[in-house]
């Protein structure tokens, strides 16, 4: 009896481990393991693959929520408000926004946004922030990451609960160049250092702007990309991609969609850690073969749109220049870049 026992037992035992096997085996052929360097290789245009997608797309809004009636045949006709790959352009009269807070205030979700204030440019700080807190994402919970190497000097300004504002200190350089391009790397450090799965969105923006009227949830996708002010009127042959077929942000002439602000981005927390990723490790890579991209990291940020295309796009009204006279198609000006004398604040010119 006993030993008959045993047999079976050791029978049960041996089944077990071949079906456990044979789990192991079917679970992990059907499983798709991105490597880094296999995600680096999709992300640059270089490989065909399958990248994780995590968005929300369910939008709920609240029942009774009274809001004027849409319509598919009147509305903005002086502009393009959709992209030949179907992403909207946002532009003011293309969205409710009040129907909009409703459906992303029951998603409780949380926005991150980063300001670097290197040298000088700590002056612009104050403004950027108050100015923030008056239209950028006004309700929702927020934290600003300042970046600087003065965070001492860091304006203490007054934030709505459940907003506010984080310093982390970065060493400068005397190179505008250099602190401008490795904002990429700081960004995909704090996203994969804090950032992930904890924050929704995030959106890393210039500190020589401010707020003049409302950006919130319309602006919110998966990747989202900002048009530059200067070029949206010229053909693709004018915009200031790098030419050089050597670097890795070589645009070809004939190629491009469109030309995307690099003081201006972001989107959902995974999209644009792997969009900081991606061009940080271009630039430096580049950097180690003595080049240096036309624009920096706008140059790799154009490149890697060119391949990954936005599934948002933000019209100018996003990213202004005081400077320049208001086109009739602009009928808001949400955020702006402010008049300033680069011999003044930059460390080299
Ligand atoms: N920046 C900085 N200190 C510098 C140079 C640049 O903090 O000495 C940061 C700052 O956030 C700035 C951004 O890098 O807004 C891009 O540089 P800048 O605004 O001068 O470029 P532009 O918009 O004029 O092309
Ligand atoms: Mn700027």
């Amino acid at each position: 009896m006993y030993s008959l026992n045993g047999k079976f037992g050791a029978l049960v035992t041996m089944m077990a481990l071949l079906l456990a096997l044979l789990y192991c085996y079917i679970s992990l052929s059907f499983r798709v393991v991105v490597t880094f360097e296999q995600e680096q290789a999709i992300a640059n245009g270089r490989s065909a693959g399958t990248v994780r997608k995590n968005h929300v797309f369910h939008l709920v809004a609240p029942d009774h929520l009274m809001y004027k009636q849409p319509s598919i045949v009147e509305g903005r006709t002086d502009v393009v408000t959709v992209t030949p790959w179907l992403a909207p352009v946002v532009w003011e009269g293309t969205f409710n926004p009040e129907l909009l807070d409703s459906i992303y205030r029951q998603q409780n979700i949380s926005i991150a946004a980063t300001v670097f204030a290197v040298g000088k440019y700590i002056m612009f700080l104050k403004d950027f922030l108050e100015t923030a807190e008056q239209h950028f994402f006004v309700g929702f919970r927020v934290q600003i990451f300042v970046f600087t190497d003065r965070p001492n000097e860091v304006p203490k300004v007054k934030m709505a609960a459940d907003r506010g504002v984080t310093v982390h200190a970065v060493p400068s350089s005397n190179r505008w160049q250099v602190i401008s391009a490795r904002r990429m790397e700081l960004v995909q450090e704090l996203i994969e250092q804090k950032l992930q799965g904890k924050t929704d969105y995030i959106f890393c923006l210039d500190v020589d702007s401010k707020f003049h009227n409302r950006w919130g949830t319309e602006s919110l996708g998966g990747l989202v990309a900002v048009i530059h002010p200067g070029y949206y009127w010229d053909p693709r042959s004018n915009f200031p991609y790098e030419r050089r077929a050597q670097s890795r942000a070589y645009v070809a002439v004939g190629e491009g969609d469109f030309y995307y602000c690099g003081g201006a981005f972001g989107g959902n927390i995974e999209e644009v850690r792997l969009l900081a990723k991606t061009c940080r490790s271009n630039f430096e890579a580049d950097s180690a073969d003595g080049l240096e991209a036309a624009w920096q990291e706008e140059s790799h940020l154009n490149r890697y749109m060119w391949i990954n295309k936005p599934s948002k796009i933000l019209s100018p009204e996003y990213l202004w220049q005081d400077f320049k006279s208001r086109n009739r198609e602009i009928q808001i000006i949400r955020f702006s870049g402010i008049v300033k004398n680069y011999a003044d604040i930059r460390p080299n010119v």
